[in-house]
Order: structure tokens, then sequence, then C-alpha cells
């Protein structure tokens, strides 16, 4: 790995990697986006990742960025190539969000983060695969073909960031843009072994992100390492006048906790959720990291109580739903999106757009939604579910007095076989009990690969305090400096 230092055998390096050859002058951004492209490219016809490439606008994007780093700018990730979400609007280039009913949208305006990666010298190679709206936990639910694990093709990537896990696992681009609602970037990041970051509520701009359910909706990166997680992060977080929801907390350097290590740093570990429906080498894994953790100077906690954790995954399944079906009505078949033309009225009109362009998943989300906010089950099912929110909100508030992070498993399983949840929407929605929690209460949570079990990679999630994306980039960063799960590739690269 990046010892003769040419495109050719570079191609696989991380983000930090190409940034040294570039100034190396071993290759330009503009010789990797070649090598990147008919990769990716080629890739495409095994994994799906992508829906749609950039192709000329990506290679104007790297020769502006030779140019930049000929004329000696030095931003950390200038002619990085990069993989975004087909969820986050890009300007001139179609962003379906996995769906039929956005087949041929073409936005006119670039979402806040699209513009920061591309002021930040990215190359923005295509948009990825996702379930539908972002709705699904592998990837099964887009108009647009299933995603495969690069570990196994015969199997899930998860979702519904699929796409953009799966590139970077196939060593396809360094760096990918996903979004996360319930656990769309850590649950694939786990499930294809590679590093994924839900960020605080607030931290990065939602601002031109296709809606699923706002206030749970965050925007966040995939990477291999801690280290360019932290140069992607810098680039994307921030306040955005666009976004009333984005934050006003200053943005931290996030590689200022490196060499923090885990001397007396507080581990706490919810042992309420590890009790049923998790696979022994799951536990293993986890466990292992624990003594690993232990072994370096932390302080375990396994006491710490979040009673009403069990909840969440209730409490998600109707805030969700409500919040989509509120977010979908916009998809009426006439402002834009896919119409079917030949209804008679409005009426018509709508029904038959939405019938048609909708695919199963999403009209199940949408009609619980809707029955969750009609007058007379409000109270009962909306209401109350908020209501159960700020229980769970102030039990974390409590443990993470006594804490500094909370540790769990990403997933309770591996990856799964392609079509072995379909059928079961309840089975598929248990994918996410470890993840969904830190939606609820907003809180910053990563996930980084820990281990393997016959060949397929498993994920340690770390939840922070409120805007301590600095404290878990650091964490996992002394953890990658004394294991090196996050090094092996389905590749061999
Ligand atoms: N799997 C969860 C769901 O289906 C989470 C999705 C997400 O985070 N976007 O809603």
């Amino acid at each position: 790995m990046g010892v003769s230092m040419t495109v050719d055998s570079d191609i696989g390096s991380t983000a930090a990697q190409h940034a040294a050859n570039f100034r190396s002058n071993a290759y330009t951004p503009t010789d990797l986006f070649e090598k990147v492209n008919a990769k990716i490219t080629s890739q495409n016809e095994n994994l799906n990742a992508f829906i749609s490439f950039a192709d000329e606008a990506a290679l104007s994007a790297a020769e502006n960025a030779t140019q930049r780093i000929k004329s000696g700018e030095n931003g950390a990730l200038i002619g990085i190539p990069i993989a975004v979400k087909d969820l986050l609007n890009t300007a001139g280039q179609r962003t379906t969000a996995g769906s039929k009913m956005l087949e041929h949208f073409m936005p006119v305006q670039d979402s806040t983060v699209v513009q920061k990666l591309k002021d930040a010298g990215l190359v923005i190679m295509g948009k990825t695969n996702l379930d539908e709206f972002a709705m699904g936990s592998s990837n099964e639910y887009s108009a647009y073909g299933q995603v495969h694990n690069p570990w196994d093709l015969s199997r899930v990537p998860g979702g519904s960031s699929g796409g953009s896990a799966a590139t970077v696992a196939a060593r396809g681009v360094p760096l990918s843009i996903g979004t996360d609602t319930g656990g769309s970037i850590r649950q694939p990041a786990a499930l294809c072994g590679v590093m994924g970051l839900k960020p605080t509520y607030g931290r990065v701009s939602r601002f031109g992100v296709v809606a699923f359910a706002s206030s749970l909706d965050q925007v966040g990166p995939f990477s291999r390492d801690a280290n360019d997680m932290a140069d992607l992060l810098q680039v994307i977080a921030g306040h955005d006048e666009k976004d009333s929801t984005s934050s006003h907390e200053p943005v931290p350097n996030f590689k200022s906790t490196f060499d923090h290590g885990f001397d007396g740093v507080k581990i706490g570990i919810p042992s309420e959720l590890l009790q049923e429906g998790v696979d022994d080498t799951v536990l293993e894994s986890f466990e292992h990291a624990i003594h690993e953790f232990e072994a370096s100077g932390a302080i375990i906690n396994r006491d710490i109580s979040i009673p009403s954790i069990k909840a969440a995954l209730p409490v998600y399944y109707l805030l969700a739903p409500s919040e989509a079906s509120a977010n979908l009505a916009r998809y009426d078949g006439v402002k834009y999106g896919f119409s079917a033309l030949d209804g008679r009225n409005a009426e018509e009109v709508m029904s038959a757009s939405r019938g048609m362009a909708f695919g199963p998943e999403v009209k199940r989300r949408i009609m619980i939604g809707t029955y969750a906010l009609s007058a007379g089950y409000y109270d009962a099912y909306y209401l109350k579910a908020q209501k159960v929110r700020t229980v769970i909100q102030k039990e974390f508030n409590t443990a993470l007095n006594e804490v500094d992070t909370i540790l769990t498993p990403t997933t309770p399983t591996t990856a799964f076989e392609i079509g072995s949840k379909i059928n079961n929407p309840i089975e598929m929605y248990l994918n996410d009990l470890f993840t969904l929690p830190a939606n609820i209460v907003g809180l910053p949570a990563l996930s980084t690969p820990c281990g393997f079990s016959d060949g397929l990679p498993i994920g340690l999630q770390m939840i922070g305090k409120a805007f301590g994306e600095a404290d878990l980039i650091g964490y996992a960063h002394a953890y990658q400096s004394a294991t090196n799960w996050h090094e092996f590739s389905p590749t061999n690269e």
C-alpha cells in the first residue's frame, strides 16, 4: 500500500495518502480522477453502488483541483474523490432519492453540504444508491436496484446509505457522504467494514437534502479511518443560515483530541440493550473492544442505566413515519416529480402519481404516519411518542453525566442475505435497535470496524455528548492506533 506512490498502486488509498502523493507530485487529482472513474464504473456492474456518475463535471473539478494544488493551496481534501448519497441536491445533476418519484428531478441549486465539498476542492464522482427516500436498512427498497455488499455479493450492504458505504469499502472512493435518520450511516458502515459518523443534530446543514424525518435527519461522513473522517467533518460542519435547525455551536478542530488516548476515559455500557437478539459473534467482538479500551486505561461502567432505551424503537417507528408522511405530502404529481397524466381531476392525478411512483415501504410509512397524526389518534400515538422521547433524552443526559461515551455494537448481526428480511418489516426494523436512540436524542454517534465473523465485518458504536464529535473521533483514532480492523478490505488493497 502506497510504497511506490503511483496512481495505479495507490488508487485505493485513504484521502490523507492521496493528499500526500499530490503534494509530492506522484500524481495529480486529474490522474486520480481517471483511474477512480474507471474503477467505480467497472465495480458498479457488481455493486450497483452508484445511481449516476458525474463524468464531465467531476473531470473539470479534478482539473480545477490540480491547478489549485499547483498554485500551492493546501486544503486537506483538495482533489480527493468523494461520492454523495443521491438524497443531497446537486445542481444540474439528477437527484432521485432512490425513488421513481424523482427519477427526472434536476435540482437548480446545490445542497449546502455539496457546496461546501466543492468549495473545499473535493471531486464529486457520482451519486450513490439508497433505499427509497432513505427508508430502509438493506438497500432493497431502492427503485434503482439492490446494492451488493462488497464482502459478499449475495448479502445486503445495509441501508439506507448502502451505496455510500459499499463504494468506500470496495476502495472505490476514499470518502463519501450519507444521511442518518435512525442509523443509515452507522448501520451500513458496520456491515461494510468502514467508518461512519452521525453528527449531533444541527451540526451539519440539512439545506437541500431531501427530507425524510426532519427532527431526526442528519448528514454525515463515511471514511476508512478517523483522520480522514476528521478532515471531512471539518469541511461540512457549521452553522448555515439556510437551515434554521443548524446550530451556532462553534466548530472545533476535530483532530484536537488525537493525542488524548483512553487513559481515564469513562465508558458506559447500557446492559439493558445487550440482552436479546444479538449474535454471539457480535457480542464477542464487542467484548474484545471493551478489553482493548480497559487495557489502555479506560474505566468501564457496566451499570449505567437508560431504562427507557428499549422504547426508542417503537418511538422511532411512530415519529419517523409521522414526519415522513408530512414531508412526502409535497409529491403530488403536479408541482414536480413523477406525474400520472391521465387523471380526470387533481385528486385522480395525485392518487395515481403517488400510487405509481412510491414503492411499498414508503407507502407503508405514509400510511402509519398519517394514521398516527390523524384526529383522534394523535394524542395516543404521536404525542405519546414525543413524551417518551423526552424521557429517553433525560435518561441519556443523566448517563452522560457519569460517563464520557456510551458503547454498543452498531448492529445486532452481520450483513444478512439479500431477500431474507424483506417480507418481515419488524425483523428489518430490529436492525436499528442500537442506532436509533442517538437520533431520538440528537446525540453524535459513530461506528468503527471492530472484528469479523465468517469473513463479514462487525461494527462498534460510540455515542457521545452533544457536539462531542471531536471526542468520538479521538476515541476512534486511539482504537484504530491499537487495532487494525479498519485496514482490512474485501479487495485486499
Ligand atoms: N433503517 C431506518 C429506517 O428505515 C433508518 C433509516 C435512516 O436512517 N435513514 O427508517
